[in-house]
Formats: C-alpha cells, sequence, structure tokens
C-alpha cells in the first residue's frame, strides 16, 4: 500500500468499528470492540486504544481521523450534545481526540457520515436530493436537500427516527420526550418488543417456541425466523415495514427525494421489510413525489458509518474531491 490513508470510526452505543481507508473508500484494516459505558475516562480511553491499533497495523502514514458517534451534534459548542448510549454529553470530542491523538479530526453524528458516503459513493450516488434512515438500536437519520448535506441550524439535525407517525403511540425509548415517534415503532429493539408478542400470541409458531425454550426474542432473531420462513415472524416484519411505510411516507412529501436509502442492522430483513415500505408509499405519498422515488437498502451496509467516518476525514484532508463541499466548520 503506498497512498496516505484515514481511520474512520464508527462510534455506536455497544459497538465501536474502525477501519484503516484510502481515497478510493478500501478497507485495508479493521478492528472492533464493545463500547465501554462506565464513564467517560473508560470509553475515550478505549477509543484511543482502537484508533492506535489501527494506526500500528496501517502500512500507510495515516494522515486524519473521522468520528461518526451516536449522539446529537451542537456546533455553537463543538460538543456532542446528547447521546442517549454513551456518557459523552457536553464533552469537546473533537477537541479531546486532536489533543490526544495528534492528528486532524473530523466529528459528525453517525447517521450524517453515513448519509455522507452514501450520497458520495454508495445508493445515493448522483442524487441532489436524497434521505437515509439508518435503523439498529435505534433510528438515526441523514438528508441532502438541493445538492448539501442538511444538518440543521445548530448540527443537531435531522434526526428523522423521532418523525411522530402517531401522536398518541407508545413514549420513545431513550432521551426523547415524544411519542410515537417512528423509532418507537420500528428500530431493532421495536421488533423485537413486537416479536415477543407474537410470540406470546402465537405459542405454535417458530418465534412461539425459540421464546419457550428461553431465549429472549430480538430484532435479529425475528429477522433470522423470518428467512427461515416462519410466518409469524414475517408478519412481525411486514407490520413494521408499513410502520416504516408511514414515516417514509411523510418524507417523500416533504423533501421529495429521487432516493430513500435505508440502512443499519435492520436492513438484513431486506425486501421483507422493504416491499410493504414501498406499498405504503406507493397508496400514500403525494404524486408525482411518489413516482419518482426508489427505495433502496443501503450499499454500504453496515460499514456506512465508518466509511462515512473516513470519507470526512479525506475529504478535509484533501485526499478526495468535494463536490457539494460540507459547510466551513466541519472541515475545521
Ligand atoms: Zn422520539
Amino acid at each position: 500500500m503506498s497512498g496516505a490513508c484515514v481511520i474512520g470510526v464508527d462510534l455506536g452505543g455497544t459497538k465501536l468499528l474502525a477501519g484503516v481507508v484510502d481515497a478510493d473508500l478500501r478497507v485495508h484494516h479493521r478492528t472492533q470492540r464493545l463500547v465501554p459505558h462506565a464513564d467517560t475516562a473508560a470509553l475515550l480511553d478505549s477509543v484511543c486504544q482502537a484508533v492506535e491499533e489501527a494506526r500500528v497495523a496501517a502500512r500507510a502514514p495515516i494522515v486524519a481521523v473521522g468520528f461518526g458517534i451516536a449522539c446529537l451534534m451542537d456546533d455553537r459548542r463543538g460538543v456532542a450534545a446528547t447521546s442517549v448510549h454513551l456518557p459523552i454529553a457536553d464533552l469537546p470530542f473533537a477537541d479531546v481526540m486532536r489533543e490526544r491523538l495528534g492528528l486532524p479530526v473530523q466529528v459528525d453524528n453517525d447517521a450524517n457520515a453515513a448519509m455522507l458516503v452514501e450520497w458520495r459513493a454508495g445508493a445515493a450516488r448522483g442524487a441532489t436530493d436524497a434521505v437515509l434512515l439508518t435503523i439498529g438500536t435505534g433510528i438515526g437519520g441523514g438528508l441532502v436537500v438541493g445538492g448539501r448535506l442538511a444538518r440543521g441550524s445548530i448540527g443537531a439535525g435531522p434526526e428523522l427516527g423521532h418523525m411522530v407517525i402517531d401522536e398518541h403511540g407508545p413514549p420513545c425509548p431513550g432521551g426523547c420526550p415524544g411519542r410515537g415517534c417512528l423509532e418507537a415503532f420500528v428500530s431493532g429493539e421495536a421488533i423485537g418488543r413486537a416479536g415477543t408478542q407474537a410470540a406470546l400470541d402465537r405459542p405454535d409458531s417458530g418465534l412461539g417456541r425459540v421464546l419457550a425454550s428461553g431465549r429472549a426474542v430480538t430484532g435479529p432473531l425475528v429477522t433470522e425466523l423470518a428467512w427461515d420462513g416462519d410466518p409469524v415472524a414475517r408478519a412481525v416484519l411486514e407490520t413494521s415495514g408499513r410502520h416504516l411505510g408511514v414515516g417514509i411516507t411523510s418524507l417523500v412529501n416533504i423533501f421529495n427525494p429521487s432516493v430513500v436509502v435505508v440502512g443499519g442492522g435492520v436492513i438484513a430483513a431486506g425486501d421483507m421489510l422493504l416491499e410493504p415500505a414501498r406499498a405504503v408509499v406507493a397508496q400514500r405519498a403525494l404524486w408525482p413525489a411518489r413516482d419518482v422515488v426508489e427505495i433502496v437498502p443501503a450499499h454500504f451496509a453496515e460499514e456506512a458509518g465508518m466509511l462515512g467516518a473516513a470519507t470526512m476525514a479525506l475529504e478535509a484532508a484533501g485526499l478526495r474531491s468535494v463536490a457539494s463541499p460540507l459547510p466551513a466548520e466541519r472541515r475545521a
């Protein structure tokens, strides 16, 4: 390997993935670990160790590091404003990492990072208007509007998972004060809850037998049984897909995107989730916006966050061209 590389880090609620990435977005080394939640110091130590491990493994100069973090950003103060899953609230994360790593550092919300790389090189390539939903433990959102990554006035958007699809719906999990948000219906955790209820209702089903054996019914397990043909598990995904379609209908009506990219761990369900979503959009979204939108899985799948973080670092370092520049404050 010859050219300079960067390290992209996807810092999620449960796991961290760091990759050594070159200017063509090829990944030369990966390191993965569970994220410690005990306190901020333990978290930062673990992040630094992962970056150093990747740096040692890289057989090329590392010129920058990008982080996509599961948190809400506040550009006014340069901090991670809140995070449901990580002990980093009010931390000037970029400054701390710059100091500790001795390298230029870029930081953004993980879904914004995923949107960036899907837009530059993935499923939303060439789009001037695109939406990304990354569905895992919760739901992250990314937006390209008029050829620019839209992040809101202070960088705290776009939290598309907190779009309300049922005013009287269940309380939103985590730190959101809302009710009936898309995330309360369609996340991996929500699918696990719906799967558990379906298992209780139908003890004769594959899901029911799994629950009876003492195993927890999780989102990935529902998907696995659905792929195996269990009709009850498939029905759970069908219902989740229809909820997803209701949310996407609003996004299609508001933003008129040419593509809606769905990523995150839940997309392992593939068309079992996307087909019901497409059907709802076809029924309910406004014409003609509904006729131009494609609803597709993320090209970079579970690596979109890591590769998006790497893309931020590559663009800031001048190693990849910036077709539509990020706001200046994100490139400092
Ligand atoms: Zn919410």
